[in-house]
């Protein structure tokens, strides 16, 4: 098979286009033929050591394709079915063995390019909107890096229930991205952010922040909740937070600090089925749209890798294996 490989840490040139031999699906996994791989910020942390893996490895966290094959005791899928995943590491190939518990079948209503563009973000942003924080009807929401992957979704969901969506962005075309995806309002980032979120919420400040910037956006998140608020830090684009004084979320209001992952929201197949039948369903009707903003092809990895990093994308990016 094709692959990339990372067999040292470092920058995006260490993603190394490879062949390497086909592997064999063992007990409880299935053979995936991909059809596309989802490019992730998380992808970022592994190719730099943040997330530490042995080495070599072969990156990629989400991928879409078909089964070519299945080992002994699998029951839920079979050669020919469409499926998607996340968690498994290894999407970056033209093959990936997956254990079945990972896979989720992909609705005939879905194309696999979009099942995997919305695999792990779209189950992302359910949680963090439904179980996080359950944004309800009037609330006032803060969403960070409103254009990005994660923030185009969470624009779109915390509209569609009913919230006051506010998007930080660093660019104009990046605020007309966010605010066709829903942002009710977009605000570029700076010193006096978590001012200018209060003037639009009457000095009261927002339900809920979601921040996946981290360590250049975490005090404005906090001095922009209202009382009681809950900063929902999912990501670390920017850097990773320095320790915290639980203090502050004294003197803030009584504020809830949260870091939460996917993995905890799908770690039974019976959570990762009913997220993603609730990411797909909103798909195939037409609630939900996914930007793809790049595809690259699979050698070009390093290339997306650069991209992603220096804030020139939007919406989602995928490589064609
Ligand atoms: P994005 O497409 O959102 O890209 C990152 C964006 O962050 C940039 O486009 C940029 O938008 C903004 N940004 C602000 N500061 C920086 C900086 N210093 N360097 C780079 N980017 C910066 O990426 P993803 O949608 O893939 O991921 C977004 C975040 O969500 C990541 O932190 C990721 O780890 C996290 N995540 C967490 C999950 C979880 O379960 N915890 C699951 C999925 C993703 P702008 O230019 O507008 O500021």
């Amino acid at each position: 098979m094709h692959a990339i490989q990372v067999s040292q840490l470092g920058g995006p040139e260490v993603l190394d286009p490879t062949d390497l031999p086909d592997p064999e699906p063992g007990e409880g996994q299935a053979l995936v033929e991909l059809a596309a791989v989802g490019v992730n910020y998380i992808d970022t942390y592994f190719r730099t050591g943040i997330y530490p893996m042995p080495l070599p490895f072969v990156p990629g966290v989400e991928g879409g394709g078909t089964v070519r094959a299945v080992g002994p005791g699998v029951t839920t899928v079979a050669p020919g079915d469409r499926v998607a995943w996340t968690n498994t590491l290894g999407a970056y190939a033209t093959l990936a063995v997956v254990p079945e518990t990972d896979l989720v079948v992909v609705p005939d209503a879905v194309d696999l390019e979009t099942a995997t563009a919305v695999a792990l973000q779209g189950m992302t942003a359910h949680y963090l909107l439904h179980d996080t924080y359950p944004v309800a009807p009037g609330d006032d929401v803060l969403v960070h890096a409103g254009a990005g992957g994660m923030g185009l979704l969470l624009c779109q969901m915390a509209r569609s229930l009913g919230a006051r969506v506010i998007a930080t962005t660093s660019s104009p075309e990046k605020d007309a991205l966010a605010r066709e995806a829903g942002a009710d309002e977009t605000l570029r980032y700076g010193d006096d952010l978590a001012d200018r979120v209060r003037a639009l919420t009457g000095g009261e400040g927002v339900a809920v922040v979601y921040d996946g910037v981290g360590a250049s956006t975490f005090d404005a998140s906090l001095a922009s909740l209202r009382i009681r608020g809950v900063l929902a830090l999912y990501g670390a684009a920017s850097g990773p937070v320095p320790p915290v004084d639980p203090q502050r979320l004294n003197s803030g209001g009584s504020l809830y600090l949260t870091r939460p992952s996917l993995h905890w929201h799908v770690r039974t197949p019976e959570m990762l089925a009913a997220r993603a039948s609730a990411v797909f369903s909103a798909v195939a009707a037409g609630d939900l749209s996914v930007r793809i903003g790049g595809r690259y092809a699979l050698d070009d990895a390093a290339t997306a890798h650069r991209d992603l990093e220096s804030r020139r994308t939007t919406g989602k990016l995928l490589l064609r294996p």
